[in-house]
């Protein structure tokens, strides 16, 4: 029987582990933590929200999802603001079958340890070194890394020519909160009647969204991420060292620069029952190369954040690591006895890349960057027609559909025109007779804008 290691019981290696397990391989998961542990002694590693097809794809190979329970988010709400205090832009969509969940990855993590142990997996609870990881790949006919984005990531060299940043876009903040309704009646100025993923969106100080999430042990609640771009009034996160200080900034950061949701969020706090229901930090986004060898020469493939590291603005990272997941397990399904060398592990690699892996890393860094002329095309032509924003945001759920068309604008206009069911023109018109109504509200108000439209 063919024999695979996986390194790392996060929602990727654990999703890949189950799935080859199902299908008839003689799986071993190495894990530095025991389940119990990465359930109580850690943060989540993200919010870990994924789209309808991701759900689909975790279906697909035998795990859990936590469907049953935990609450979708069943639209995406957009407040744009070129500038702190310049409310310009609302865009929102229902997500319908695109709509997705976030559930703590601890939860994912620890149920599909059970489940392998119970389906005749082994499970080695250690910290895999790199001379353990000679061994074990001398040892399995395959041989998987999927630690995160530290640690053994380290082997797989950094693809520079994928790779768009060698340094962090934004400082990253994160809270798991209770005291919002998760029923649809907590937000009625963006989506009412839904619980959607609700982002905010400012050209000069960065980012925070809140999505509605499944925390191992409260159930329903909402995580809360903020963005901060180095140096501006949202950075102020840097050095907070307990859950209370992080919530306090958090709760100033909402107050000031989110006022549409504050008396829905004025009573958050973190969740009871974690002693980890919190998150600071940095990376660079990075797409590293796919095959690394150990000290003897083996071949080993990364997968999940060990393989692409994506900013979370756009919801991609765990989404990706899951689909690379499903990707991979059916390529080796496939491949039946092998071999299992190098030329598969790349040529399997590239097809995810270009099918998905690229497209998302991709549309992710044309979030974290001041929007172009094509993106101000797209988002004035979605302001202008709800179905043109519907299908923006349902193209989170298929990142392909949005790479490179917002990238190209004769791509963009053709998307747009086939998204309003006609021409591109009108859809822009009336997003840009919008802006210019919304420009004049806010100069009433004593406002001052700096958007230019050009299509
Ligand atoms: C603030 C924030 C918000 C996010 N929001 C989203 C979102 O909404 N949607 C989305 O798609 N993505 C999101 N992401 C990204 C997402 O959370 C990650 O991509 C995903 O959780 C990574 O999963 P993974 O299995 O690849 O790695 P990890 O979750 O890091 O798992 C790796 C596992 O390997 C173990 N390990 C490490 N080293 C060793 C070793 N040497 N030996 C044995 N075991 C080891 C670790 O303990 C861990 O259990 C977000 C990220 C952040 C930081």
């Amino acid at each position: 029987m063919t024999s695979v290691g996986i390194i790392g019981a996060g929602q990727a290696g654990t999703l890949a582990a189950v799935g080859l397990m199902n299908a008839g391989y003689d799986v071993t998961l190495y894990s530095d933590r025991t389940a119990e542990s990465i359930l109580n002694d850690t943060a989540p590693t993200g919010t870990a929200f994924i789209f309808g097809d991701t759900v689909a794809v975790e279906r697909k190979h035998g795990v859990e999802t936590f469907e049953d329970v935990a609450q979708p988010a069943d639209g995406i709400h957009l407040y744009f603001n070129p500038k702190v205090g310049q409310e310009l832009v609302q865009i929102k969509g229902e997500l319908g079958e695109h709509a997705g969940y976030a559930v703590d990855v601890r939860l994912k993590s620890a149920t599909r340890m059970t489940q392998l142990e119970a389906g005749g997996a082994r499970l080695v609870i250690e910290k895999v070194t790199p001379e353990r990881l000679d061994e074990i790949a001398a040892e399995h006919d395959l041989t998987i890394v999927a630690t995160g984005k530290g640690d053994l990531a380290g082997l797989f060299e950094r693809d520079p020519g994928r790779s768009v940043y060698d340094a962090p876009q934004r400082y990253l903040g994160m809270v798991i909160v209770k005291n919002i309704a998760t029923d649809g009646s907590a937000f009625p100025n963006r989506l009412p009647g839904f619980t959607p993923v609700c982002f905010n969106f400012y050209g000069d100080i960065g980012e925070f969204f809140w999505v509605p999430f499944y925390h191992k042990t409260q159930g329903r609640c909402w995580n809360l991420v903020i963005e901060a771009r180095t140096d501006t009034p949202l950075d102020t996160y840097r050095k907070v060292s307990s859950g209370d200080e992080m919530m306090e900034r958090v709760r100033e950061i909402v107050r000031t620069y989110a006022p549409w949701d504050w008396e829905t969020m004025k009573d958050m706090d973190l969740v009871d029952d974690d002693t980890h229901p919190w998150l600071r930090g940095a990376f660079p986004p990075t797409v590293r190369r796919p095959v690394a060898h150990t000290e003897s020469g083996h071949a080993i493939w990364g997968l999940g954040d060990s393989s692409f590291a994506f900013d979370p603005i756009g919801g991609q990272g765990a989404g990706c690591g899951a689909r690379q997941a499903g990707y991979y397990t059916d390529a080796i399904i496939e491949r039946g006895d092998g071999p299992f060398d190098e030329t598969f592990m790349e040529e399997t690699y590239r097809g995810f890349y270009e099918w998905h892996g690229g497209p998302s890393y991709n549309f992710t860094n044309l979030l974290l960057e001041p929007l172009d002329s094509t993106g101000r095309f797209v988002l004035t032509s979605a302001f202008g027609d709800p179905r043109v924003s519907q299908r923006f945001f349902q193209g989170f759920n298929r990142p392909w559909e949005l790479y490179p068309m917002l990238a190209q604008k004769d791509l963009a206009r053709e998307w747009v025109g086939a998204a309003a069911g006609g021409s591109w023109r009108t859809a822009n018109a009336k997003g840009t007779f919008n802006i210019i109504v919304g420009q004049l509200r806010q100069k009433t108000r004593g406002r001052h804008f700096a958007y230019d439209d050009e299509s």
